[in-house]
């Protein structure tokens, strides 16, 4: 029956004055349910983009998808008609967003919030609403539910609306749950909980979840498997365990390089250097080839494919062997 989620050879354009901004070049990705996937990468690298396309707030301009499959549940969403795409996402695919803070609206209280998720979609009346909202005020832990569900978002702290964003995206019971940068308002601490709380919420409901962050050092604890994009493309995907391990695509080093780690002391290490690509002008050959300290000439000229390095695992760098072994770089 296949994957419960499949993005298939996605391509995603944004047509502006200055020209045509390639965000998306031909990503692949999988999700099977109670699976946690995180897609990793700086900004601009197409991550945000994929997810936005998933929702399907990217089907008119200045957005165009020229290529690709979305599939959930092996029906292609891109293809689907509007009245029956809307039932999927939002309800059955869901989304928490990366602005929590400005996403909550200060005039309604936070059970009228979350309630209204049961008043459109289960045409619930506004005290059975008011219930929900406090169930889901619970599975999200936070304390006292019963007596905060009348109050106004800025009675809580950016933790708390984060909480009360992610129990709006569960109430509908998704099957697929994607966060954007869940956490980057946040202090460390508090980030930590909020993706452990991901993680408890994915193991009670068998959800798929999708995590969109660009440090590597909040995810490795609750993903399974990494995509790691660069310009557009996933450039290496792997178990979680086998990229910190030994990451086979340099970008990934440079990005486990630049985590604090104790095993990792008085040893010598690079940065990535300079920035990522204008996507207006994707550098040829290999995108990353400007940064890259295991650049060769071949690279300059011939685009790396996503090469299958073992059952579960892709490197879309021509010397995948030299980074593995870490022979240099
Ligand atoms: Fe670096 Fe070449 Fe590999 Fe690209 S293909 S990541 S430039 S070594
Ligand atoms: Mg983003």
């Amino acid at each position: 029956d296949g994957p419960l989620l499949a993005v298939d050879d996605l391509h995603v354009e944004f047509v502006t004055r200055q020209g045509v901004v390639k965000a998306v070049n031909g990503v692949s990705y999988s999700l099977n349910p109670g699976e946690t996937l995180a897609v990793l990468g700086e900004s601009g690298s197409g991550k945000s983009v994929t997810a936005q396309a998933i929702m399907g707030i990217l089907d008119s301009p200045p957005a165009r998808i020229p290529r690709g499959e979305i599939r959930f549940r092996g029906t292609d969403l891109l293809k689907l008609p509007e009245e029956s795409r809307t039932r999927i996402r939002g309800q059955r695919v869901a989304m928490i967003f990366q602005d929590a803070l400005s996403a909550l609206n200060p005039v309604f209280t936070v059970g009228a919030q979350i309630g209204e998720m049961f008043r459109v979609h289960r045409g619930m009346s506004k005290r059975d609403a008011e219930k929900k909202a406090v169930e889901l005020m619970d599975r999200v832990r936070i304390p006292g539910a019963r007596q905060r569900v009348r109050d106004y978002p800025h009675q809580f702290s950016g933790g708390m609306r984060q909480r009360i964003m992610i129990a709006m995206s569960i109430a509908l019971d998704p099957e697929v749950l994607i966060a954007d940068e869940p956490t980057t308002a946040l202090d460390v601490t508090v980030q930590a909980q909020v993706m452990e709380l991901l993680a408890e919420l994915r193991r009670e409901s068998d959800m798929g979840l999708i995590l969109i962050t660009h440090d590597l050092g909040v995810v490795a604890d609750v993903a399974d498997k990494i995509a790691v994009m660069y310009a557009g493309r996933i450039v290496e995907n792997a178990p979680v365990r086998d990229i910190y391990r030994a990451p086979a695509h340099p970008y990934t080093k440079g990005l486990l390089n630049s985590i604090p780690r104790v095993d990792r002391k008085g040893r010598e290490l690079y940065a990535i250097k300079g920035m990522p690509p204008n996507l207006l002008d994707i550098p040829p050959g290999c995108s990353f080839h400007p940064r890259c300290p295991y650049r060769q000439d071949d690279c300059v000229t011939d685009t790396p494919p996503l090469y299958e390095i073992g059952p579960t695992r892709g490197s879309a760098c021509h010397y995948w062997r030299e980074v593995l072994d870490g022979s240099h770089g």
